[in-house]
């Protein structure tokens, strides 16, 4: 369980706060999703999360962060990082090793993972990521989404009741992104465990997560199931966030008072829709 209450940060250097009365529940086992224009404080909620905010980053902290009752500013970082595990955006700044299989085993190591468990945790996180073949692959020679899953695996390892990701997919293809979504969404549930993804691919964030997250100038515009934040696409569009055409063409039929169901998060179901309405 994440709670935020009220949560205000201000970077030493900055003259306004980055995130700002920020309160937010995500129950254990959601996939909830964070998106925003640049400079919304989408990242900065992440280090709140992981605790970077603010061991790292000096500054001005209002309000609390509790994962599972900890609270993130009592906890050290390395006791954080073990609840929550962290894929930085810059994905090549976090990798410490040349090999997959050294880069699992750095965090394994690291982390007193006892000797006997290592392999099968090992085997779980690459299994789990769709990447056993990868093992013994130099990471610079893989792509982007298969250094991502690399990362995510890694981390993954870990195992961690939270998991963090900033952009996942913003360096890949839409086959790729799709199948990094897939494949955490397989985890979630197989697992339980949080995982909170910033990410700009709005209706692939609506397809996956559980709660949609709306920040916009350093506050929570809305927070809610993906169905229910869509059919505010004005408001969206207004702050930068572009919903699928699909859903905002039937919010503005239904506007229009053309269309009385529920909210149309891709293609298909606005196709059945609109196949109501001219029937
Ligand atoms: P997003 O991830 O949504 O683009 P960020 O959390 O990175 O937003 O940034 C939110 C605000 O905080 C922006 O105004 C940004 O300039 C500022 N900011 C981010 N990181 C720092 C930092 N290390 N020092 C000072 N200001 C920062
Ligand atoms: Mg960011």
């Amino acid at each position: 369980m994440i709670e935020i209450e009220e949560l205000t940060f201000q970077y030493r250097e900055a003259d306004a706060p980055a995130i700002e009365d920020v309160s937010l529940s995500i129950p254990s086992g959601t996939f909830a999703g964070i998106i925003g224009p640049a400079g919304s404080g989408k990242s900065t909620l992440t280090y709140a999360l992981n605790g970077i905010v603010p061991h790292c980053y000096p500054g001005d902290l209002y309000g609390s962060v509790r994962i599972e009752g900890h609270d993130t500013c009592d906890t050290a970082l390395t006791d954080l990082s073990r609840m929550v595990g962290s894929v930085c955006q810059d994905i090549d700044s976090q990798f410490i090793s040349a090999v997959v299989e050294d880069e699992m085993l750095y965090g394994l190591e690291n982390y007193g993972v006892p000797h006997d468990q290592i392999e099968e945790r090992v085997k779980e996180a690459l299994d789990a990521m769709g990447i056993a073949e990868l093992r013994h692959r130099s990471i610079a020679s893989l792509s982007g989404g298969q250094k991502q899953k690399v990362a995510i695996a890694s981390i993954l390892a870990l195992r961690p009741s939270v998991l963090v990701l900033d952009e996942p997919t913003a360096e890949l293809d839409p086959a790729s992104s799709r199948s990094v979504f897939t494949l955490l969404s397989h985890y979630v549930e197989a697992h339980g465990t949080t995982v909170v993804v910033v990410e700009q691919k709005i209706a692939l964030l609506s397809e996956f997560a559980d709660l949609l997250v709306v920040m916009d100038g350093g506050r929570i515009r809305f927070a809610d199931a993906p169905e229910e934040v869509l059919a505010h696409s004005e408001e969206l569009l207004e702050i930068g966030v572009n919903c699928p055409r699909c859903t905002t063409l039937m919010n503005r039929l239904a506007a229009g008072g053309l269309y009385e169901g529920p909210v149309c998060t891709n293609v298909s179901s606005a196709c059945r829709a609109l196949c109501e309405v001219a029937a």
